[in-house]
C-alpha cells in the first residue's frame, strides 16, 4: 500500500494521483494527523486493505508533502555504503556513525531548497519510517517495525559539517529544508525485494548517483537492531539509511550544488522527488 501527506493529512494512495482522506473514510475513527496514525498503524492498514475508494479524489502528486512530518526522532546513518565511504577518504566502519538531521530541517518532496553559504552537497537515501515501539528488536524481526519507505535527501553543508574540533553532522546537513521525504510511503511488503532498491539522483539531467541498498555495510534490519538496543524507536520515527557514491565531496574536482540547479532524487519502485536549488533572497 502507498501513503501521503495532502494538506497535512493522511491520504491512501488508491491510484496514481487518486488518494483516499482517511480520517474521513473511517468517519473519524483514523487520525487525520499522520504522526497520530503512525501510532495506530496496525488499525490504519487494516482499514485502508478494506477501504471502498468511493470516496477518493484526484490530486497530483507535486501536492504531496513529506509522509512523516513531524517525528519525535530522526536517526541518519554515516558512511553505510563501502563505495561512499572510499570517496570521502574513510574506512568501512564497523559501527554505523549515527547523527541526527534536527526536525526542522525536514520538508516536503517538492519545492525549493534556500541554499545557505558554503558548500552544499547532495546525498540520495532511502528513508525508512517506524510503524510500531521498536525496543531491542532483532535484525529478523525489524521489517515488521516499519511503517514503510521513502525517498529522502540528505543535503549537507560541507564547510560546517566538517568544522572542528569534532565533526557537526548534525548541525551542518539541518538547514531549513535540507530533510526533504516523499512523495509517498511504501509499505515493505508492496516491494518485489525490500532489501534490495535502485536509488539515484540527477542534477539538472545528469546522473550523478546510483547504488542499490543490497550494498548497505548494515542493511535496514542490523540498523533498526543496532538502534533499538539503545535507543527505542517510536511510531513515525524517521530514519535515514545513508549514501551511495558519486556524492560532490568525493569529485576531483568536488562539486558543489548551485543555485538554479534542478535536484531529482529517486528509489526505484517507491517514488521521485524533484527540487530546486535557490539563493538566498538578501
Ligand atoms: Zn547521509
Amino acid at each position: 500500500m502507498r501513503f501521503a501527506t495532502l494538506s497535512g493529512r493522511l491520504h491512501q494512495v488508491i491510484a496514481p494521483g487518486r488518494v483516499l482522506d482517511l480520517n474521513a473514510a473511517s468517519d473519524g475513527k483514523l487520525p487525520a494527523d499522520p504522526q497520530l496514525a503512525y501510532e495506530r498503524w496496525d488499525e490504519v492498514l487494516a482499514f485502508a486493505a478494506g477501504a471502498r475508494p468511493d470516496g477518493a479524489h484526484e490530486a497530483s502528486e507535486e501536492t504531496y508533502g513529506n509522509p512523516a512530518p513531524q517525528p519525535r526522532q530522526v536517526f541518519a546513518i554515516g558512511l553505510n555504503y563501502a563505495d561512499h565511504a572510499a570517496e570521502s577518504d574513510f574506512a568501512v566502519p564497523e559501527h554505523p556513525p549515527v547523527f541526527t538531521k534536527f526536525v526542522s530541517s525536514l520538508a516536503g518532496p517538492f519545492g525549493e531548497i534556500v541554499m545557505p553559504e558554503g558548500h552544499v552537497d547532495w546525498e540520495v537515501e532511502l528513508v525508512v519510517v517506524i510503524g510500531r515501539h521498536a525496543h531491542r528488536v532483532s535484525a529478523e524481526e525489524a521489517w515488521s517495525y516499519v511503517a514503510g519507505v521513502s525517498v529522502g535527501q540528505d543535503i549537507s553543508e560541507r564547510v560546517l559539517q566538517s568544522a572542528g574540533p569534532a565533526p557537526q553532522f548534525s548541525l551542518g546537513k539541518s538547514y531549513p529544508g535540507f530533510g526533504p521525504i516523499g512523495p509517498v510511503l511504501v509499505t515493505p511488503d508492496e516491494l518485489p525485494d525490500r532489501d534490495n532498491l535502485e536509488l539515484g539522483c540527477l542534477i539538472n539531467g545528469e546522473q550523478v548517483q546510483k547504488g542499490h541498498t543490497r550494498d548497505m555495510v548494515f542493511p535496514v534490519p542490523e540498523l533498526i537492531a543496532r538502534l533499538s538496543a539503545v535507543t527505542p524507536l517510536l511510531p513515525g520515527d524517521v530514519l535515514f539509511t545513508g549514501t551511495p557514491s558519486g556524492v560532490g565531496l568525493g569529485r576531483t574536482p568536488q562539486r558543489w550544488l548551485q543555485a538554479g540547479d534542478e535536484l531529482v532524487s529517486y528509489v526505484r519502485g517507491v517514488g521521485e522527488m524533484r527540487h530546486r536549488l535557490v539563493a538566498p533572497t538578501a
